[in-house]
Formats: C-alpha cells, structure tokens, sequence
C-alpha cells in the first residue's frame, strides 16, 4: 500500500537469499521508502529503507491476527493504482496502535468504521435512512440493505434484531469520529456486530483473517 499510488503489486527478486540487500528491510507490515523498477506486469523493488518498523510489537498471535485482518481488509476494498492517502494513513496509524495494544482484537471496529468513512460507504450517524428523522432515546435499527440506520418510528415495528440503544449510536458516533474529536476506542458489543455486518455486506464475504482475530481475542 503505497501513499502516492495507492495499492500496487510488486516483486522483490531473491530476498530468500542471505546475502539480498533488501530481504532484510522488506519486513511484514513496515513501512519502507521502496524504490520500484516498472515491470511488464509486475513492478520490481530495487531498493528499500525502513522507515517504520513494529515488528516486535506485532510476533503476538492476536496483534498478527490483527494486523493481517486490517492488510487483508484494505486489499479486498481496494483497487490498484488508485491514490487513496486517507487510506495509508489509518493503515499507518492502526498498525502503529495494534503494535502497542494490549487488546488488539478491540481495534478492530473503530478500524472498520473508520475505513467506510475513507470510502465513503459509513452510514450517517446522525439521521434515519428512510425518513431522515433524528434518533431518540429508542435508539437506531440497522438497515444493511438500505445502507443506513434507522429511526424507531421507521423500524420500530419490524422486531429486527440489529436494534442499537441509545448509548450504542452515541458510541457509533464516537467510534467514527476522527481521533480527538471526543472520539471513541472501543465498540459497544452490539456496535462491534454491526460495523463487522457492514464490511460483510459491502464485501460480500467475510475476510479470511477475521476467523482468527474471533479465536485469538
Ligand atoms: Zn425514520
């Protein structure tokens, strides 16, 4: 995942080899200067730099388990050559914050919101998605189909199961706020169900790694 180019597929030659100059440096999830030579069909990486590293602090299985869902993620939802900036950025920062948790599982829906906002496929937080009425103390609905929350007037009758409190659309709030911004760490449980339901279903499928991060959290 690049800054400038966003997702690019690229081959190191020979970095197995003890004595490659590069094999070293192209550690799992760091963040390197690459410089990279244009291919037929694959870019060739020449030369590499750390910048970042936080290896240590991601050989636990459930920061790797972690870290792997979020790469794997971002892989699934993105197309290459396309800039996404804002994208690098929450990869930088939630790699960083995987590294030094001590409960990396509980990154993930903050993780997960904070994508959609990226891709603009969030649901509004803040108006029902049928009828664009506010949400009162009965709380919201989730609509997956209709890519939104709803308000109790709207779903209230249908009995779904996906029903938030109140307190559970102020935390949906706060878990998509940008960092500062009063926003929120850690999901409510019915919160942490419904930003996993949202990535599924834009998705379609569930990621591979997902599995392991719910066994090893
Ligand atoms: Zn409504």
């Amino acid at each position: 995942m690049t800054r400038e180019r966003g997702k690019v597929d690229a081959v190191a030659k020979g970095v197995r080899r003890p004595k490659s100059s590069i094999g070293g440096r192209l550690e799992l999830f760091a963040e390197v200067r690459v410089s990279l030579h244009k291919g037929r069909s694959l870019d060739v990486v020449t030369e590499v730099r750390t910048v970042r590293s936080h290896w240590s602090g991601l050989v636990r299985p459930d920061a790797f388990a972690t870290a792997s869902l979020f790469a794997e993620t971002i892989d699934l939802f993105c197309e290459p050559d396309l800039e996404l900036p804002e994208i690098y950025a929450l990869l930088s920062g939630a790699l960083a914050a995987v590294a030094a948790s001590d409960a990396p599982g509980t990154l993930v829906p903050r993780f997960q919101l904070r994508l959609l906002h990226a891709l603009g496929l969030a649901p509004a937080d803040d108006a029902c998605v049928r009828c664009g009425g506010s949400f009162d103390q009965h709380g919201a609905w989730l609509d997956l189909e209709a890519g939104g929350l709803g308000c109790e007037r709207c779903y209230g009758a249908r009995g779904d199961a996906h029903a938030f409190e109140a307190s559970d659309v102020e935390n949906f709030r706060a878990l998509g706020a940008e960092r500062g911004a009063g926003a929120a760490l850690r999901a409510t449980m019915q919160v942490a169900r419904a930003t996993d339901d949202l990535i599924t279903w834009h998705l379609g499928r569930r990621p591979k790694a997902r599995a392991l991060v719910h066994e090893l959290t």
